[in-house]
């Protein structure tokens, strides 16, 4: 089982030469990605794969990528994710309607491969930070992303995977609260049916885990909401 879902990047792109390449260079560092050739299929798609970030093309048949990026960034649920736009014209104007679009970045091509992917990263580090494999901290809790270990107070915890998970998605944004479909699908994935008193039993392994050497519990149980840190 893997230490963390890979972040997933929704490409939408109707030329099929530059989405290859951009498929390629994505899945060489490690995102999994989702791929829509139209604005109409980006938006169903927004919805279905909740992706971690969407790398959008300006020109596209139909609804246009300023389109699909305006509605994204109108729905409360959808809001939160990152768009980089990439586009063939470079003047200021369009620049300019791109950042009222709501998008977060914006590149022009031909672009490098390596600005682009730095671009991504820092548009992850913002949002999903464990998944880049970094280290996060709340309080006494340190979790190491890339080593794969969790320390309270100086002390190591020993976390099963999901625990694991979903310690490390709640850390990505302490105070949040999440509900338990949420945490299902961030720390069990879309496509496996899990009931929503899963997500009870292994916070409640996570809560026992991390009060092993005292300390006072972590997580918040938000009624009818579901789970927050701090
Ligand atoms: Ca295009």
């Amino acid at each position: 089982m893997m230490a963390h879902k890979q972040p997933t990047v929704l490409l939408v792109e109707d030329e099929s030469a530059q989405r290859e390449v951009l498929i390629y260079n994505l899945e060489a560092e490690g995102f999994a990605v989702v791929v829509a050739q139209s604005g109409d299929e980006a938006l169903l798609l927004v919805q279905e794969e909740a992706p971690d970030l969407i790398l959008l093309d300006w020109m596209l048949p139909n609804v246009s990528g300023i389109e699909v990026c305006r509605q994204v960034k109108a729905r409360p649920e959808t809001r939160g994710i990152p768009v980089i736009m990439l586009s063939a014209r470079s003047e200021e104007l369009d620049r300019v309607r791109g950042l009222e679009t709501g998008a977060d970045d914006y590149v022009v091509k031909p672009y490098s491969v390596a600005e682009l992917m730095a671009r991504l990263r820092t548009q992850l580090r913002r949002t999903r930070p464990a998944s880049l494999g970094e280290r996060l901290v709340f309080e006494d809790i340190l979790l190491d992303a890339g080593e794969h270990r969790v320390f309270r107070a100086g002390q190591p915890i020993s976390l099963g995977p999901t625990e694991f998970r979903l310690l490390s998605t709640l850390m990505e944004k302490p105070g949040r609260v999440w509900s338990r479909e949420q945490l299902l699908d961030r720390v069990w994935g879309r496509d496996i049916y899990v009931d929503t008193r899963t997500v009870d039993v292994h916070i409640g392994r996570l809560r026992k885990a991390l009060m092993r050497h005292g300390g006072s519990d972590p997580v918040r149980t938000v009624r009818g909401a579901g789970y927050a840190l701090g």
